[in-house]
C-alpha cells in the first residue's frame, strides 16, 4: 500500500497496525477503485463485506494523498436499520442504539441522499417518538423509505464521497491547495468502534505537543457517551485528558488507558517519525484507535517540531531543513493577525512588506512624527511616499499607500525597516477637506480611526484585531545553522542603514550586498544640506556643501563596516534623480526658500528645471555621476577614509564599491578612473594601503547586453532586477500596481513581475548577461539584488547560472537561507 495510490490516511492506519495499535478491521480501497465507482462501477460488495463478520457497523472515511488537499467528511455508523437498532436496544439500552441510529440518518439524509439539512436536526434529548420522526421525515422528503440494507448503505456512501472527490467545486479548493487537477482519492471502511453504551464508552482526541509552540504537553479532550471528533465540539461538556483543577480528568477516570495513550504517542512519533494526534474511542472500557493524523500546527510550532525530531535523532537534519515551508520563517518574523480573529475587512491592496500593525490613521509625516512622540502607534496613509516621508515612516507602526506596486518607494523602504505595508489600495481616495480616507463603497475613515494593516496579505483591516507576536526562538536558530551547512549559494541583505545592517548581522547574513547610499541623505540634517548642494550655483559652492557632507557620510560607512565585523560592504553610489531631493508642495517649498534664503521663485524655478518627463529614464545613476562627478568623488572619499579607519582596529576591510544605472562601457571607464584618483589621494595621504572591489550594477537591458566588455573593468556584476524588469517589460515600476491585478487576473502575466522574476524574459537577460559577463572577465562575481532576490524561483534560477549571491531585504535573509538549503538538498536528492 502506499500513498500514492490509496492516499495518506489509508498509509498511516496500516502502519499503525503494523505497530500494534488496537485498531479495528479496516479495507482500503484505491485512488483507481474509487475512481471507477465515481464513473458507477462498484467494487465486489461482497468481499469487502466478508472482512466486517455478521452484522457489523462501519464508518467510511477520505484518504487523499496529502491531508491538506481534504476531501469529504467522514460517515459513522453505516448499518444501522430497524433490525440493528432493536439489536443494540437490548445489548447498550434504547436510549444508546436511537442515538446511533439517529445520527445515521442524519448524515445520510444530509450527505448521501442530499436533502435539506434543517429537516434533520437531532434534538439534544430525543424523546420517545424522534427515532420514528426522522424516519417520517426521510421518507416524505426522499419518497423512498430509509434503506435498510447495509451493503446498500455502504455501496450509496461510497459512491456519493466519490462523486463529490470529483465535483468542480472539490477541485477547484484541492488545486488552490497545490493538489494536481488529477489528484485520486482513496476511501478507508472501517469497523466502528462505538463509543457509547453500557459501562465506560466514549472518545476522544490526544496529541503530545503544543499546537501553537510546538513545546512538548499533552493536550485534547475526551467526552463519554460520544463518536467521531465530538469531544471537540465547544460546549460539548468534554473533560480534559490531564489532571486539572477545573475538573475530573480523563486520566483520573481511565488512568490505564491514559497511560497507554502516552506511550503510543512516543511509538508514534518515534516510527512515524512525525507528532500525530490519535483519535481513540473507548468502549466498555476497552481502547480503540482509529486514526491518527499529522498535528495541525503554526508556523511556530512547525520548525520546534521538526528541529526537536532531528534533535532527538528521528529524522536527520537534512529533513527538519526540509520539513519546515520557508514562509512559515517570514510569519515567525513579524507579528502576524491571529488567523482566528474575526475581520473587518476595509480595503484590499498589493502586500508589499509582511507583519501586521495596528494605529491611528495619520496622513502625512509630520503628523507621523508627532504620534510617534506623543507615545501613540500610527499608520502612515499617503498617496505614495516620497524620500521625504521616511522620517514619518520610522515613526510610524506601518505605511498605506494609495498607488505604487511591489517595487515603489514604500514597498522598497518597508522592507528594509520590517515596516508591514500595504500599496496599490487603489480603491481608496482622499477627502482632504474632512482629513477622511473614503473607501469605493463609500466608507469613510478618519484620521486618529484605529486600523491594522496585515501587510501579508494585502488587507487593511478596521480596528485591532487579536495579533501573534514574532517569535525568534532557539529552534528557529539552529534550524538556519543546519541550513547554512547544506546551502550552496551565498545570501547577504541590502541594508541602508547601521538598524538595518544590525538586523542583517543578527540574521546571519554574508555581507551586505547592496547599500542604497542616497537614503543616508534622508536623515535629519542632511537634507537641507542636500539642498543647498542642489542649489549651489557652481562646482565650488557645490564642493564645499559636499566638504560638510563627507564627514557624515564617512561615519555612516564606518559603522557600517563595524557592524558587519570583516564581512563584505558593498555600496551603492547616488542612484535617484536630484529633484527626489526637493519638496513637492508649495509649503515645503517656502520652508526651504527661507532655510536657503532665497525667494519663493528661485525655489520654483529651480524645481521646474530639474523636472524631468521621465525621471526614472533621466538624470539617475550613472549620468548623474559623469555630469556632476564631485557627488561620487565625495562618496568614494568617505567609503575609502572608512576603510582606513576600520582597518586601523582590525581586519583590512575592502570594500565594494558599485555604480549604479550603467548602459555602456565608457561609463565606467570614466567612472572608475576618478574613483581609483580618489583612492590614490586617500593611501598617499593616510600612509594606509588598502584595496577596494568597483562594480557595475546590471540593470539596463544594454548592460546585460554589453556585460562583456563592462566585466572588464568590474570585478563584479550585480543584477538590479528592479529596473531591469522595469525596463525589459516597459514598465512603469510606481505605477504598474494600477493594472497590474487586472493584468495578473486576465492572465495576460502569470504574476505581478516586480514580486515574482520573470524567467522568461528578464531571465533571459540575466542568463546573457551572466554568459557575456563571465567570456569579458571568468572569475567576476555574479550576484542579483532587486526586490526578487529572497524568492525561491530567483534563488533558484541563480544557483542554475552558477551566481555566488542573493541580496535581499534584512527581513528575508532566513526566508532566503531556508529556501537555498531547501533547493541544494532537493537537487542533492534527484542525483
Ligand atoms: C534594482 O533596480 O533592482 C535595484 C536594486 O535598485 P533600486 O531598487 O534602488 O532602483
Ligand atoms: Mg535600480
Amino acid at each position: 500500500m502506499s500513498a500514492s495510490r490509496h492516499g495518506g490516511r489509508a498509509k498511516c492506519l496500516q502502519r499503525l497496525v503494523r505497530m500494534g495499535l488496537p485498531l479495528p478491521t479496516t479495507v482500503a480501497l484505491s485512488f483507481s477503485c474509487v475512481h471507477s465507482i465515481a464513473q458507477g462501477r462498484m467494487p465486489d460488495m461482497a468481499q469487502i463485506m466478508r472482512h466486517f463478520g455478521e452484522s457489523p457497523l462501519l464508518s467510511v472515511r477520505p484518504s487523499s494523498q496529502d491531508p491538506d488537499w481534504g476531501g469529504p467528511g467522514a460517515i459513522l455508523n453505516i448499518g444501522m436499520t430497524d433490525l440493528a437498532h432493536a439489536r443494540m436496544c437490548e445489548q447498550m439500552g434504547e436510549e444508546a442504539a436511537t442515538s446511533l441510529y439517529l445520527r445515521f440518518i442524519q448524515s445520510w439524509a444530509v450527505h448521501v441522499a442530499r436533502l435539506d439539512p434543517d429537516s434533520f436536526d437531532i434534538p439534544d434529548r430525543p424523546g420517545p417518538g424522534a427515532l420514528q420522526a426522522a424516519l417520517a421525515a426521510y421518507e416524505a422528503e426522499a419518497e423512498e423509505p430509509f434503506p435498510q440494507d447495509i451493503t446498500v448503505q455502504l455501496c450509496e456512501v461510497l459512491r456519493s464521497m466519490a462523486r463529490a472527490w470529483e465535483g468542480t467545486t472539490a477541485r477547484l479548493l484541492r488545486q488552490a491547495k497545490g493538489a494536481p487537477a488529477d489528484a485520486g482519492l482513496g476511501l478507508v471502511v472501517q469497523q466502528m468502534a462505538l463509543g457509547v453504551g453500557q459501562g465506560e464508552c466514549g472518545s476522544g482526541v490526544i496529541q503530545f505537543v503544543d499546537s501553537q509552540t510546538g513545546q512538548p504537553q499533552v493536550t485534547g479532550r475526551y467526552l463519554s457517551q460520544s463518536q467521531g471528533r465530538d469531544a471537540l465540539k465547544a460546549d460539548a461538556g468534554a473533560i480534559y485528558l490531564t489532571r486539572d483543577d477545573r475538573g475530573l480528568s480523563f486520566e483520573e477516570l481511565c488512568p490505564e488507558a491514559f497511560e497507554r495513550l502516552l506511550r503510543m504517542g512516543h511509538l508514534c512519533r518515534e516510527r512515524l517519525r512525525e507528532e500525530m494526534q490519535i483519535e481513540f474511542t473507548l468502549h466498555e472500557g476497552e481502547l480503540h484507535v482509529l486514526d491518527a493524523v499529522r498535528v495541525q500546527r503554526s508556523s511556530r510550532a512547525s520548525v520546534r517540531i521538526a528541529v526537536a525530531l532531528a534533535e532527538d535523532g528521528m529524522i536527520p537534519r537534512e529533513e527538519a531543513v526540509l520539513r519546515v515551508e520557508p514562509q512559515a520563517l517570514s510569519e515567525l518574523l513579524h507579528r502576524h493577525v491571529d488567523p482566528s480573529a474575526p475581520r473587518d475587512l476595509i480595503v484590499s491592496g498589493i502586500a508589499a512588506s509582511p507583519g501586521a500593525a495596528t494605529g491611528r490613521i495619520v496622513f502625512s509625516a509630520n503628523a507621523a512624527q508627532a504620534s510617534a512622540a506623543r507615545g501613540e502607534p500610527c499608520i502612515l496613509v499617503r498617496r505614495e511616499t516620497t524620500p521625504e516621508d521616511i522620517r514619518g515612516m520610522h515613526a510610524a507602526e506601518g505605511v498605506l499607500t494609495i498607488r505604487g506596486g511591489i517595487t515603489s518607494h514604500a514597498a522598497v523602504i518597508g522592507r528594509g525597516l520590517g515596516l508591514p505595508c500595504v500599496v496599490g489600495a487603489s480603491e481608496l481616495t482622499f477627502d482632504p477637506k474632512r482629513r477622511q480616507m473614503v473607501t469605493g463603497g463609500g466608507r469613510r475613515l478618519s484620521e486618529g480611526d484605529v486600523i491594522t494593516l496585515d501587510g501579508t496579505s494585502g488587507e487593511v483591516l478596521a480596528g485591532e484585531p487579536a495579533m501573534f507576536e514574532a517569535v525568534l526562538d532557539g529552534a528557529f536558530r539552529r534550524l538556519l545553522d543546519w541550513a547554512d551547512d547544506f546551502r550552496d549559494i551565498g545570501v547577504r541583505a541590502n541594508a541602508d542603514t547601521p538598524a538595518d545592517a544590525q538586523t542583517a548581522r543578527n540574521f546571519q547574513a554574508q555581507g551586505i550586498g547592496l547599500c542604497r547610499t542616497e537614503h543616508m541623505f534622508f536623515e535629519e540634517g542632511r537634507i537641507g544640506m542636500m539642498r543647498e548642494m542642489i542649489f549651489a550655483k557652481d562646482e565650488a559652492a557645490r564642493r564645499a556643501v559636499l566638504e560638510r557632507l563627507l564627514p557624515m557620510q564617512r561615519a555612516d560607512f564606518a559603522r557600517l563596516f563595524e557592524i558587519m565585523q570583516g564581512q563584505p560592504v558593498c555600496i551603492r553610489l547616488f542612484d535617484p534623480p536630484l529633484h527626489e531631493f526637493l519638496p513637492s508642495d508649495r509649503a515645503g517649498m517656502r520652508d526651504l526658500a527661507d532655510g536657503l534664503a532665497v525667494t519663493l521663485s528661485d525655489v520654483e524655478a529651480r524645481v521646474a528645471a530639474l523636472t524631468e518627463y521621465n525621471p526614472m529614464l533621466g538624470m539617475r545613476g550613472v549620468r548623474l555621476g559623469i555630469t556632476v562627478p564631485e557627488i561620487y568623488e565625495m562618496q568614494a572619499r568617505a567609503i575609502f577614509e572608512a576603510t582606513v579607519q576600520a582597518s586601523s582596529d582590525g581586519e583590512a576591510v575592502v570594500p565594494e564599491v558599485m555604480i549604479p544605472l550603467v548602459s555602456a562601457m565608457k561609463e565606467v571607464e570614466l567612472v572608475k578612473a576618478r574613483i581609483d584618483a580618489v583612492a590614490a589621494q586617500v593611501r598617499a595621504h593616510s600612509g594606509v594601503a588598502f584595496d577596494y572591489r568597483l562594480g557595475v550594477m546590471v540593470e539596463t537591458p544594454r548592460a546585460a547586453l554589453r556585460a562583456a566588455d563592462i566585466a572588464q573593468h568590474a570585478a563584479f556584476l550585480s543584477f538590479g532586477t528592479n529596473d531591469l524588469t522595469q525596463m525589459t517589460y516597459g514598465l512603469s515600476r510606481d505605477d504598474a500596481g494600477r493594472f497590474m491585478s487586472i493584468y495578473v487576473k486576465n492572465g495576460v502575466y502569470e504574476e505581478d513581475p516586480f514580486h515574482s522574476l520573470d524567467l522568461e524574459g528578464v531571465g533571459e537577460l540575466l542568463k546573457i548577461g551572466a554568459e557575456r559577463g563571465r567570456a569579458g572577465r571568468a572569475d567576476v562575481t555574479l550576484s542579483i539584488c532587486g526586490e526578487h532576490g529572497g524568492s525561491r524561483n530567483a534563488i533558484e534560477f541563480c544557483r542554475r547560472q552558477g551566481f555566488d549571491y542573493v541580496s535581499c531585504s534584512p527581513f528575508r535573509v532566513p526566508v532566503a537561507r531556508l529556501a537555498a538549503a531547501q533547493l541544494a538538498l532537493s537537487d542533492k536528492g534527484r542525483c
